[in-house]
Formats: structure tokens, sequence, C-alpha cells
């Protein structure tokens, strides 16, 4: 799975992470759950290489990023995408896969209700609903052994973060290891092994969805930064 050891980071006098540790294995999915600007994002680029880090580490079953790159999987809470491009031909670019019609992929995209007619469409008119489908479906489609989605039920509506969620436990099955960021877990709570709640930089909580459940802690309110002042 994916180990987080210590990880810290600073942004000028703004100390993000400041020790950061978490796993998550295989077969599991794990919500890292924290308010705006606790770090979940800032975490998210430092696994994958598009932000640097001031210590610690993450490895990929005992790997470096460099050496799984191409088995994690990744959906971002802003989906980039190929404007001028169709939804076919972003789908091939961002799951990397240059067929994509297979079984597997034709039933991500019938969940997903990611339909021919507007896959044959320009990416540029989708809706963000839509473009979060789109980037679900690339992630799924590209069966990386790791999955890191950052807040993923902001974009999608009621169905389709219900087939998300689907298509999750199938992927958690095949052993995979599934990383799933948001603020709260009102969505998620059926599907989720463990959980981990970040504050002030540090991992506050740090075990399975069941014994958060037996802390009683009904009226759990995660506060962002900016209401501490
Ligand atoms: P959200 O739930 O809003 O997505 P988050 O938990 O993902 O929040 P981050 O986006 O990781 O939080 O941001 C953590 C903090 O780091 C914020 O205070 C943010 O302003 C700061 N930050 C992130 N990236 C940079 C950057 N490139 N330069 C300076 N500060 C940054």
């Amino acid at each position: 799975g994916i180990v987080s050891r210590k990880i810290k980071k600073k942004f000028k006098n703004n100390e993000v992470l400041k020790g950061l540790s978490f796993s998550v294995n295989q077969g599991n999915i794990v919500f890292l759950l924290g308010p705006n600007g606790s770090g979940k994002t800032t975490w998210i680029r430092i696994a994958l290489g598009l932000e640097t880090k001031d210590s610690g580490d993450i490895t990929f079953d005992g790997k470096k990023l460099e050496e799984v790159r191409d088995k994690i999987s990744v959906v971002f809470d802003e989906p980039p995408i190929y404007p001028h491009l169709s939804g076919y031909d972003n789908l091939k670019i961002l799951s990397g896969k240059t067929k994509i019609n297979d079984h597997f992929t034709f039933d991500i995209l019938s969940a997903l209700n990611l339909t021919e007619e507007l896959l044959q469409k320009k990416a540029k008119g989708f809706s963000l609903g839509q473009r979060h489908r789109l980037a679900v479906a690339c992630a799924l489609i590209r069966q990386g052994q790791y999955i890191i989605m950052d807040e993923p039920t902001v974009g999608l509506d009621y169905h389709g973060w219900e087939a998300v969620k689907k298509l999750l436990i199938k992927e958690k099955e095949k052993g995979k290891a599934i990383l799933v960021t948001g603020h709260n877990y009102d969505l998620i709570e059926e599907i989720v092994d463990r959980l981990v709640i970040i504050a002030n930089g540090v991992a506050v909580f740090n075990d399975t969805f069941e014994n958060f459940k037996k802390l009683g802690l009904t009226n759990v309110t995660i506060k962002s930064k900016e209401d501490n002042v």
C-alpha cells in the first residue's frame, strides 16, 4: 500500500504539514478528512511529485514514486482536460489506453452515464459534473494499483457519486489501495475502512471507521483554519 512517513511542508511561514503519517493498505479505502486548507491537496501533490516536501517520505509498496508512477490513478478536484479534443480522445490520453472498446471500459462508462453521444463531443462543452465523471472514468480505466481521489463528492451529483462508490468497492476487492479526501464522511462512510483526520498538520485520528464510530462523537464539526482566528 501507500505509506506516508512524517511528511513536513512549509509555504513561507505557513507550516501546512507538520509530520503527517498514515498508510493505505491494499484492499482498503482510506478517507483523509480535514477542513479547507488542512493540507490534503498538498499531501497529494507531494505524493505525485508535483510539489516538493521539506522532509519525510511517501512510498508505494516500499517503492519510490519514480518506480510506480504509471500504477497511480489520480482524480484531482479540478480535473484537467483537453478542451479541444473529444471526450473519447481525452479518455485515451488521460487513461493511457489506446484501446477503450473492452467490456471493462464499457461498464465504467455506462456506470458513470458517459454516453457515446456525449463522448463524441468536444470536452470544452462538458459541464463540471461531466468533466468530473470523465476524470473518474480515466482514473479507473487506467487500472492503477493506487487510486487517489481529491474531494470526489464535490463535483459529482448523487447518482454520479453512487456509481463511483460501487466502482470503488470493486477496485478495493481487487486489492487496490484507495485514498479519498473530503470534508465530511456522511457521503462515504459506508465504504470506508479507515479514517485519517488531519488537524494542524498531523493525523489526529488514524484508525478504523468502526472505532471512530465507537467514540460516539456524533456532532463532529471540522473547523477551517480561518474559523479559528
Ligand atoms: P481544500 O479542502 O480546500 O481543498 P486542502 O486540505 O486540500 O484544502 P491545501 O490545498 O493542501 O488544503 O492547502 C493547504 C494550505 O497550503 C493552504 O493554507 C494553502 O493556502 C497553502 N498552499 C497550498 N499550495 C500553496 C502554494 N503553492 N504556495 C503557498 N501556499 C500554498
